[in-house]
């Protein structure tokens, strides 16, 4: 596909819903099968959100062996645009996962599969960062019926695995999360800018959500569900101190009753007229009911603090070491993890930033490191292996020496006879 037909298709693709794209893995799945003779792939990447993706992509440009298995549960999943990603602004995630598995697949040492990572194996373990260590990947059971289970080889592992978000149960939420209730202004506030918002965290977190989101929205309603308590009054004080004088200075009203749901009574994914745009306004309306209170209140959009948690526990159950719930990694060394051979990109790792500019930045980052950490192994192998084949020849030629001396001593006989011709030399 051209560049000109690509600018063209790009709106009808937007307007389409993950379930009309093609299928995740459909363009990848047509790559060769890319596991070398010894069926070792170089490296594994659990994980095909946007940071496993960038990793396959750095491994590819290197013809790196690579082999992608992905579940499919993405985090950005329910949301209706994707923002902030230059060049792709406004776009489903789903269509730019597609994107991405497309311009992947004209690769041809890497491929990408679904199945769920159950366990990572480490066959031959060694602290040595120089020296190979091989990996033993399992997937499955399946939940075809088959209940069948692979498992692959591989020198070195990605854990690309994401995070989980974990919703209250109000309900309400879960159901219009990503749609009208969001996490984070950069990806989502301006298509609500100046529409009466609702911030849905605890008091302790209220006023740090305000100063984010101060350039967007100036009416602004913080539901703070029962803990406006004298606990998390000192405790906020002491996190942003005159917190009151902020959030008054911005006119934001404190909410502490119990919510008890929220309701949607206007869907603002419909006014989405010109998709080809990077930002189009979403006009939603939700409806407020408390516990306490028939009086209900509503709000356009509703920004949030919630708990997260990691997406998968097989680099725990691996051995990585946890850093506040991330997976420890080393920015110094490309985002290995404590456990030599294994890396940690994306929201999973601890470099606690999470969006999709880093999960690109943080899977090319891995993949050259790794890719060079490679080229070191097999120079070191190549270069032990050049030495040991000029050690072997001298060892025989010396064993070829000492025979000859052997029969030049035996036949040479004593200095004084006939035939003797000297020492040997
Ligand atoms: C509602 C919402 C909206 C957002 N909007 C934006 C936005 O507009 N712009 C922006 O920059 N960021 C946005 N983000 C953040 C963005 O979603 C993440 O930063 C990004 O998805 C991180 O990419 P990732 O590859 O690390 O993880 P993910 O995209 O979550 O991908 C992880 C993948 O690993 C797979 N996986 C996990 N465990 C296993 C296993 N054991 N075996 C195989 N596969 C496994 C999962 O199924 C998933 O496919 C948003 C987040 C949310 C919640």
């Amino acid at each position: 596909m051209g560049p000109l037909t690509f600018a063209r298709a790009l709106p009808l693709l937007c307007l389409a819903s993950a379930a009309t794209l093609p299928s995740e893995h459909t363009a990848l799945h047509k790559a060769r099968a890319a596991a070398n003779e010894t069926n070792v792939y170089d490296a594994i990447i659990v994980g095909g959100g946007p940071s496993g993706l960038s990793a396959l992509s750095g491994l590819a440009r290197v013809r790196r062996n690579v082999l992608l298995l992905d579940s499919g549960e993405y985090r950005n999943n329910p949301t209706r645009h994707m923002h902030d990603v230059l060049g792709y602004d406004g776009v489903t995630p789903a269509y730019y996962r597609w994107a991405a598995r497309e311009q992947l697949s004209h690769y041809d040492t890497v491929s990408a599969t679904n199945g769920t990572v159950t366990k990572i194996d480490i066959s031959d373990a060694s602290s040595d960062p120089h020296s190979d260590t091989l990996f033993t990947v399992s997937t499955g059971p399946t939940a075809d019926g088959t209940g069948q289970v692979a498992t692959y080889s591989a020198r070195k592992i990605v854990l690309a695995t994401g995070l989980r978000d974990i919703l209250p149960p109000t309900p309400g939420i879960s159901e219009n999360w990503g749609k009208g209730i969001f996490w984070c202004p950069w990806c989502d506030g301006h298509e609500h800018a100046d529409q009466p918002l609702g911030l849905l965290s605890d008091l302790t977190d209220a006023p740090g959500l305000v100063r984010e989101i101060s350039t967007l929205n100036s009416d602004i309603i913080a539901f703070v569900n029962g803990t406006d308590t004298p606990e998390n009054r000192a405790a906020t004080e002491e996190s942003f101190p005159q917190w009151e004088a902020f959030l008054k200075l911005h006119n934001v009203t404190v909410e502490n009753r119990t919510l008890a749901s929220i309701t949607r009574l206007r869907d603002g994914g419909a006014d989405n007229t010109d998709p080809s745009l990077p930002s189009v306004p979403e006009h939603d309306l939700f409806r407020v009911d408390f516990v306490e209170g028939s009086d209900s209140v509503e709000r356009a959009a509703f920004f949030s603090s919630f708990p997260d948690e990691q997406k998968s526990t097989v680099g725990q159950e691996l051995g990585v070491r946890l850093d506040g719930g991330r997976l420890a990694a080393d920015s110094t060394k490309g985002l290995v993890t404590n456990i030599p051979g294994v890396y940690a990109i994306g929201d999973a790792n601890a470099d606690n930033v999470t969006n999709v500019p880093h999960a690109l930045f943080s899977g090319k980052r891995t993949a050259v490191y790794l890719h060079v950490q490679l080229a070191r192994e097999e120079a070191a192998k190549e270069l032990a292996s050049a030495g040991n084949s000029t050690a072997a020849a001298a060892k025989k030629r010396a064993a070829a020496e000492l025979d000859i001396r052997a029969v030049w001593e035996t036949m040479n006989g004593e200095p004084r006879d006939i035939l003797y011709a000297g020492d040997f030399e």
